[in-house]
């Protein structure tokens, strides 16, 4: 499991290394982020849903049907949108209401 990052697209927030519960994340000699530990990464999606710019992307490993499929999220008031983009250039999107989800 990994992450991949744009730095096309990094604004050099930081955000992402912030929040990574493991520190895999650093800051290169342009302030943009870069996984310095891909391996160490167990896939929490934490960076992915903080980037304001789309720039980290989650893999979705063979493992569980992914095929190479990336994903990024998308911050809309309440609505999280998790864009899964598969290798054959199809895009899929799953909308999830934040508040809603954590009701049991
Ligand atoms: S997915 Fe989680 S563990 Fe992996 S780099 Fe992002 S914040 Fe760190
Ligand atoms: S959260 Fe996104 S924009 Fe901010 S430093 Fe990380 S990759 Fe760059």
């Amino acid at each position: 499991m990994s992450i991949t990052i744009d730095k096309s697209k990094c604004i050099g927030c930081g955000k992402c290394r912030t929040v990574c519960p493991g520190s895999l994340i650093k800051k290169d000699e342009n302030g943009k982020a870069f996984i310095k530990y891909p391996k160490d990464c167990w896939g929490c999606t934490s960076c992915v849903k903080e980037c304001p710019v789309h720039a980290v992307r989650f893999y979705l490993g063979a493992d569980i049907g992914g095929m190479g499929s990336l994903v990024h999220t998308e911050s809309m008031g309440d609505i999280l949108r998790w864009v899964i983009e598969k290798s054959d250039g199809e895009i899929s999107k799953i909308d999830i209401n934040r508040k809603e989800s954590n009701k049991y």
